[in-house]
């Protein structure tokens, strides 16, 4: 059966699974950790970094280093969460061609799929080195929260990685998964999901014989760690002013200076009562002279600065219950799921709520991924008998007259699914009717997220009301929205695709994937490069440090003397051939080299 692969796409850290004889697996990368941060940048010489060497990087390459493009990802520019991004990060976010989001690193302009891409593609290689051999099929998860939009751009992102994106779904409902996996439990779960960028909270039952169902799901996808982040940078920015005068946010690299301690100071602040904030030459004064931040946080500071935050999560809990119908009294379990959850806090308030403490049995950062490969490979095994029921976190509808919204899936909807209706000519003799497909709970259609438009042409001339048309709204399994139109006279369908999708046009797509597939190709190269020539120069090195003792040894017989020649004559062209660096002159000699060092390990090993 072909692997799949679960990947956890996070805004901070991203993870990936794989199931190994039965069980879902962590996969660990090169530096044996099992989550790699999100961050990717371009280094003064051109050249992409991924992971954890992006982040080392960024104090000194903060305007090129991006972090948390999750936030970003199948937004509009015009769109209020863009607009606080802009001021929150150090690199450039600009409009792209059609309204969406770009970025720009060192002259050259991205989609912001096209840099998820690159974190995606560096999970892929780390499943591939571990499994050791290509791996196509993923399943991607995403806060449950996401619209039509932002699904279509992570499922873009997946396809410039050069991943065949078997199915989305939804980081929650892979926690379940992964939860009541091998247990066959009965009942029913609140998840309560706060990570880098986005809150979700979901509700499940967990059903006999592996069915997973999803009653009620809601969340915010602009309230995760990095808020919190941002509340610590204001009061260490607003002390400093008071201080010295001087406002740190004008600076980029003292901005990114306090990211960093400030999220290491939230972190800590979850393990003791108290952290010191230490940033020497974090500015120079007006005089020239340098000034150093230093300043004393406790988790009671914290925990008042962030309270609002902590309170808005669990309205959404209360109002998500309140939806589905449900009391505190039937959540059988509470799943935490989230590097956030770490926080005293935050496990406090959720607990008051419940008035019952989480499950301790989940890992934070790992259950996401772990369930996403639960997931590919039941739906790689048709044998499987476990069912996942998602629902659709947000009503689609469309736009009426008068600019009001008219949903027509509502929120909450078991998917796949789909719901026709019928639409009739306002005028006489219309032969064009325009459909706007939007998403959102708002009475008025402009709160709420614009799909996509399209417009049924070649409609017969007719008295207003005459002419009918069957447009079908679908929603399939990874919460991606498709629509049809049928003329109910002539029975001609109309091909309709809502385009708005990552922003990213057919060709541009089509551009980023042979691009990143071209990149991956020649970093595959490389490292062949460098692994054969590694390999070459360990042979070489072993061979060396054993000649003098197998000299002594064979010295005494003739044979003895031709080996060592032999030997001699190896070394010497392979050493050539590294020096030369042609991996397929190095190749050539790879094999000998194993041969001689195998030859004088067996000699000094029997020689007593
Ligand atoms: P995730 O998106 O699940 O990887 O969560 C990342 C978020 O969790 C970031 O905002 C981290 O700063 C935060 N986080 C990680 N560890 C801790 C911790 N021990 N205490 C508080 N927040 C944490």
């Amino acid at each position: 059966m072909e692997r799949v692969i679960g990947i956890d796409l996070g805004t901070t850290n991203s993870c990936v699974a794989v199931m190994e004889n039965g069980s879902p697996t962590v996969i660990p990368n090169r530096g044996g950790y099992k989550t790699t941060p999100s961050m990717m940048a371009i280094t003064e010489a051109g050249k992409k970094l991924v992971g954890h060497i992006a982040k080392r990087q960024a104090i000194t390459n903060a305007e090129n280093t991006v972090f948390a493009a999750k936030r970003l990802i199948g937004r509009k520019f015009s769109s209020p969460q863009v607009k606080n991004a802009i001021a929150t990060s150090a690199y450039r976010i600009v409009e792209g061609p059609h309204g969406d989001v770009r970025i720009q690193l060192r002259g050259k302009t991205f989609g912001v799929a096209e840099i998820s891409a690159m974190i995606l593609q560096e999970m892929k290689v780390i499943a591939e080195d571990y499994l050791g051999g290509t791996v196509q099929k993923a399943v991607i998860t995403v806060p449950a929260y996401f619209n039509d939009n932002q699904r279509q751009a992570t499922k873009d992102a997946g396809a410039i990685a050069g991943l065949d994106v078997i199915r989305i779904i939804n980081e929650p409902t892979a926690a379940a998964l992964a939860y009541g996996f091998g247990k066959d439990l009965e009942r029913t779960v609140a998840v309560y999901d706060l990570g880098g960028g986005t809150f979700d909270i979901s509700i499940l039952e967990i059903g006999a014989h592996g069915v997973f169902r999803v009653v009620a799901t809601a969340g915010d996808t602009f309230l995760g760690g990095e808020d919190f982040d941002a509340r610590v940078i204001d009061w260490l920015v607003e002390g400093f002013q008071q201080e010295h005068g001087i406002d740190l946010r004008q600076d980029r690299m003292a901005l990114q200076r306090l990211k960093d301690a400030a999220e290491k100071a939230k972190c800590e602040l979850s393990a003791t009562r108290e952290t010191e904030i230490n940033l020497p030459f974090i500015i120079s004064s007006g005089r020239n002279e340098a000034l150093h931040l230093q300043r004393v946080i406790s988790r009671e500071t914290l925990e008042a600065l962030c309270s609002d935050l902590v309170e808005r999560t669990v309205d959404i809990v209360r109002q998500t219950l309140e939806d589905a119908q449900l009391g505190k009294e039937d959540i059988e379990e509470v799943i935490l799921v989230g590097g956030m959850t770490r926080m005293p806090r935050i496990q406090e308030s959720v607990s008051e709520f419940f008035g019952r403490e989480p499950c301790k049995g989940v890992h934070p950062d790992e259950v996401v991924a772990l369930g996403a490969a639960i997931q590919g490979s039941a739906l790689m095994d048709t044998k499987t008998e476990m069912v996942l029921l998602d629902v659709t976190p947000h009503t689609l509808g469309i736009l009426t007259q008068g600019g009001n919204f008219r949903g027509i899936i509502p929120q909450n909807t078991t998917v796949p699914t789909s719901r026709s209706e019928i639409f009739t000519t306002s005028r006489d003799n219309q032969t064009a009717v325009k459909i706007l497909v939007m998403q959102g709970e708002h009475e008025k259609g402009d709160q709420n997220e614009l799909l996509g438009e399209f417009v049924l042409t070649g409609l017969r001339k007719a008295p207003k009301g005459q002419v009918e048309i069957d447009v079908n709204f679908e929603i399939n399994a990874d919460g991606i929205v498709s629509v049809s139109a049928k003329d109910m006279e002539t029975g001609q369908q109309q091909a309709i695709q809502v385009t708005a999708s990552s922003g990213l046009t057919q060709q541009e797509l089509k551009q980023m994937i042979d691009a990143a597939q071209g990149e991956m190709l020649e970093r595959r190269a490389s490292e062949d490069t460098e692994a054969t020539k590694q390999e070459a120069q360990r042979l070489i090195a072993e061979i060396d440090r054993l000649f003098p003792q197998v000299e002594q040894i064979v010295a005494s017989s003739d044979f003895g003397r031709d080996a060592t020649e032999k030997a001699r004559g190896i070394l010497s062209k392979a050493r050539a051939a590294v020096q030369s660096g042609n991996t397929a002159q190095i190749k050539e000699h790879l094999d000998a080299l194993g041969r001689t060092a195998r030859m004088f390990r067996g000699v000094v090993q029997k020689t007593p």
